[in-house]
């Protein structure tokens, strides 16, 4: 196994987790945060961490002894 002829793919650690929708006028979605980015913006924000929205809700109990009314 010393055979190296391409070692392009030395490193495989350039695999991108994110899934992204294509819409309309070449826009991509992402499917994490919702966000619209174009081709290259998409390639960016695939490398780094977005949180959907919804979590956003979750972190603001609605229930608690926040708001004491007398
Ligand atoms: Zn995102």
């Amino acid at each position: 196994m010393s055979t190296n002829k391409d070692g392009s793919r030395a490193n495989g650690t350039d695999q991108i987790g994110k899934l992204f929708v294509v819409r309309s006028h070449g826009l991509r979605e992402c499917l994490v945060c919702g966000e619209l980015f174009t081709q290259q913006t998409a390639r960016a924000h695939a490398q780094v961490n977005c949180y959907p929205l919804v979590e956003f809700c979750l972190l603001e109990p609605t229930q608690g002894g926040k708001y004491v009314t007398d």
